[in-house]
């Protein structure tokens, strides 16, 4: 089914992210975390897509296992900047093969190989991919928005204009980076609003359950950590499992607060990890069926 379609018919959908396994891993191993997060019976997964191009070929076949043998609907990522259009027209094309139906069409960040050439990208801006996209009827259509902003944009008023250009080129839904502060995104939310963007806005979550992951989110991302969110940090950073346990509480109530905005949807990072994605479902279990009762 088409992403478009389905954001027609429900509101709010529960989705996950995961990623192919790196390169010295069989890609196996993706098929145990994708068996025990079906049992949560998610409304998409959506599966990453390497920039730099060693595992770019495990999107296609991840996204068309979950799609074709779990029967849960699939979307993979496409980045367009490091692409020739020949590979991108190929990639494109084994998609539809595939029966994949969803696309998140994506810039990625330039690899490091390319940043010192003269390097002239044949998709410059994800608008460029969009357009390329949109010439077939094929696929449902989403891009990547950034509630505190893009980290290389100039200002939050020209990311947001770009981001108005993407969606005038054709997405049906957009899907945030991840955030530690709903004020952000509700803030967010009000200026997409002022611009007359009105596809649904799906909320990345991603849950922080080690120090190296925050170190990390932050460098790639340059998101704030909110006080009561620095203060867990600060209390457990030297206790993993208690700081698991806060980040998972921590993950649970940006949710919580999320659904009961009335939210089009909720995106949960699971790096791969099913037992913190089970950890955090659960409790909002109920408030789940609650709401897609109406
Ligand atoms: P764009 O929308 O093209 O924007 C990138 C920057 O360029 C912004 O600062 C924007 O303001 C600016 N800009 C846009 N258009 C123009 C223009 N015409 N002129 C000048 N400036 C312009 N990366 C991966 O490699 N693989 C993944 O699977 C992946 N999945 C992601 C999933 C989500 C939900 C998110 C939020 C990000 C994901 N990323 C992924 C990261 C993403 O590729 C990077 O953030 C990348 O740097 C920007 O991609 P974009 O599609 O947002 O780019």
């Amino acid at each position: 089914m088409k992403l478009k379609t389905l954001f027609e018919a429900k509101k709010p959908t529960i989705s996950f992210e995961v990623f192919p396994p790196k390169k010295e891993y069989p890609i196996e191993t993706i098929y145990d975390t994708i068996e025990a997060l079906k049992d949560l019976a998610p409304d998409f997964i959506s599966v990453t897509y390497g920039a730099g191009g060693s595992t770019q070929n495990h999107t296609i076949e991840i996204a068309s296992r979950i799609k074709n043998h779990y029967k849960i609907e699939s979307i993979a990522h496409l980045t367009c900047i490091a692409a020739s259009r020949e590979t991108l027209t190929k990639t494109i094309q084994a998609l539809k093969d595939e029966g994949v139906e969803n696309i998140l069409a994506l810039r990625g960040d330039i690899p490091e190989s390319l940043k010192n050439q003269h390097f002239k990208p044949a998709f410059p801006h994800t608008a460029d991919l969009i357009q390329e996209l949109r010439k077939t009827d094929h696929f449902s259509i989403g891009g990547a928005a950034y509630p505190e902003g893009h980290v290389e944009s100039q200002s939050r008023v020209s990311d947001i204009k770009y981001l108005k250009t993407k969606v005038d080129h054709g997405l049906d839904f957009l899907i945030t980076q991840l955030f530690f502060d709903n004020q952000k995104f509700y803030a967010f939310k009000e200026n997409l609003e002022l611009l007359d963007i009105d596809v649904p806005v799906i909320a990345g979550i991603f849950p922080v359950v080690n120090l190296r992951q925050v170190h990390h989110v932050q460098a790639l991302t340059g998101t704030r950590l909110p006080a009561k969110f620095q203060r867990i940090l600060d209390r457990y950073q030297d206790k993993p499992e208690a700081l698991r346990e806060a980040g998972i509480a921590y993950a649970v109530n940006q949710i919580i607060d999320l659904l009961s905005s009335g939210i089009d949807g909720i995106h949960l990072y699971t790096m791969n990890q099913p037992r913190n994605t089970l950890a955090i479902m659960d409790p909002i279990s109920t408030i789940r069926k609650t709401l897609t009762q109406g």
